[in-house]
């Protein structure tokens, strides 16, 4: 807080002002640096590494290359890098009054405070829908989001292998919330927290749901695995990112999602 008072009122000639937005903007980066190093080395770790000859489940029949393996993770810098700025702006949004996150659970009381985090899933599943259709569209796939599809054989490293403009269009999703609700710090961190496990488990190229899961009342609502690879294989359909059920209600779930999960979790254990 009061670095920001400071930069207000900080000529903006002066050193100092400089280098403590520098020091907020590295403190942002190595905060998702830390996230997304812990939750796709440990799932890359166990999965592509420990258990690599053990696994029945296995959706590619080729593990990626270590070039392959690079590239998602320079890619994934870039997008760090990305991430660090919007969290900056929004840092500045909630200094000057703009947004709020609040710190007292009491504040807006508990029933929004529980309420708030399904409800930012369920908004950041539309939004990411809705965005990655349109980066699907020519334009948008060649020049952007291609980026993300060069890993046919993804890694958990692919996590946030994004062209800039779409680590920008996916860091938007929690300022334009705050730009509408207040939300507590704590649910910003379990989203965060949330966004990267799943988001490196869609990526992780094992399947590690039981059989029957996707065919499960409830459980079939959520996307797996397979869900995601079969998007990394075909470019086509299942653009969906925690449920399945956008895909469902608008048909575009792939038409071998149901076959390829019966599948690879139908296989017997070596
Ligand atoms: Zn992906
Ligand atoms: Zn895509």
């Amino acid at each position: 807080m009061e670095f920001w008072h400071y930069l207000q009122s900080a000529p903006w000639s002066d050193p100092e002002a400089w280098r403590w937005l520098a020091g907020l903007y590295t403190r942002n980066f190595l905060k998702e640096g830390v996230f997304y190093l812990v939750a796709a080395g440990l799932m890359w770790g166990v999965l592509h590494v420990a258990l690599r000859r053990r696994l029945a489940h296995r959706l590619i029949a080729q593990w990626p290359s270590s070039g392959d393996v690079r590239r998602e993770i320079r890619y994934s810098i870039s997008t760090l890098l990305v991430f660090a700025a919007v969290g900056l702006a929004v840092l500045a949004a909630v200094i000057t009054g703009r947004v709020e996150v609040y710190f007292q659970a009491s504040r807006h009381g508990w029933v929004w405070l529980v309420l708030s985090f399904p409800l930012m899933l369920l908004w950041h599943d539309f939004y990411f829908y809705v965005t990655h259709r349109l980066l699907h569209t020519r334009w948008w796939f060649r020049h952007v989001h291609g980026v993300h599809h060069r890993s046919r054989n993804p890694s958990p490293w692919a996590a946030y292998s994004f062209h800039p403009a779409e680590a920008l269009v996916n860091a938007l999703v929690t300022p334009l919330a705050l730009a509408v609700v207040p939300l507590h710090v704590g649910v910003l961190l379990a989203f965060t927290l949330h966004q990267i496990v799943r988001n490196v488990h869609g990526h992780a190229a094992v399947e590690i749901m039981p059989a029957g899961f996707t065919r499960h009342w409830l459980w079939g609502r959520f996307t797996t695995t397979t869900h995601h690879h079969l998007h990394h294989e075909t470019a086509q359909g299942n653009y969906g990112l925690w449920f399945s059920w956008w895909d469902r209600w608008l048909g575009t779930e792939h038409v071998q999602y149901q076959q390829r999960f019966s599948e690879v979790t139908g296989r017997a254990k070596p």
